[in-house]
């Protein structure tokens, strides 16, 4: 069959990096977590000492520092999923901390950073068979993605989904404090001048307040294979033209 690409976009703790490494696995396509790049940049500047204390970021700096970052993904079969590089160290564990969350809207604002990841997740979405999940994915990324998911659930749930994240890793927070952040990340994600997140004309709403992850799974194997047949159609309609 044809190997499409699949662009996932939505808000923070939606269930996007779910749904896509369950469709990546389900289809045998690369998974690509743009956040986790924008979560590395910024891993970098806190490493470099281009954030000072009162979360203020040299943005020269970290521009001039933009070639001194190398970003890789490497499938672990054990976890069977990809781990985050950042200058061949596993950073996966460290890029998700509450520290980054809360810093990361604030880098991934930056053109200058924007261009390098965006220039990177082409390259890397360039052969097709590719779910990307992001914010800008579907939108500016692949503008002609073949298909483009909007994922959004109930804010009340996304802040329990992340707080049970923190919960299990051992970091512990009140649910209104995982909420308050949530909504700013929101907030500013969507409102910021570069590639804000906002949903494509062309997109598929999928609210998964009250939708199981495997129900969730099913809906967008269908659409995928609605779309196969649709392709074929296509192709048989430009054969006919041919011979005419
Ligand atoms: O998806 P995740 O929560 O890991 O994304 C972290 C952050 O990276 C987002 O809040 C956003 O600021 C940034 N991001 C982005 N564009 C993307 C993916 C993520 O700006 N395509």
């Amino acid at each position: 069959m044809q190997k499409i690409t699949i662009a996932i976009d939505g808000f923070s703790s939606c269930g996007k990096s779910t749904l896509a490494k369950a469709l990546a696995q389900r289809l045998n396509y690369s998974y690509v977590d743009t956040g986790a790049m924008y979560r590395a940049v910024t891993l970098f500047a806190l490493q470099n000492g281009l954030i000072d204390k009162d979360q203020k970021l040299d943005e020269e700096g970290l521009i001039n520092s933009l070639d001194k970052i190398e970003l890789s993904f490497i499938f672990d079969a054990h976890t069977k999923s990809s781990q985050t590089f950042l200058n061949g160290v596993n950073v996966d564990r460290d890029i998700r901390s509450m520290e980054v969350s809360g810093l990361v809207s604030m880098v991934s604002s930056i053109k200058k950073v924007r261009e390098k990841m965006i220039a990177l997740q082409r390259q890397m979405g360039k052969k097709k068979g590719v779910v990307m999940d992001g914010r800008d994915i579907g939108t500016n990324v692949f503008p002609k993605a073949d298909l483009k998911i909007f994922m959004t659930a109930d804010n009340d749930v996304r802040a329990q989904r992340r707080l049970d994240e923190y919960t299990s890793k051992g970091q512990y927070f009140t649910k209104e404090e995982v909420k308050r952040k949530l909504m700013k990340r929101d907030h500013d994600d969507s409102t910021r001048k570069e590639n804000p997140l906002t949903q494509a004309e062309d997109a598929i709403v999928l609210d998964n307040s009250d939708i199981s992850r495997e129900d969730q799974l099913e809906f967008v194997l269908k659409l995928i294979d609605d779309l196969h047949l649709l392709m074929k159609e296509q192709e048989k309609e430009k054969e006919r033209q041919r011979h005419h």
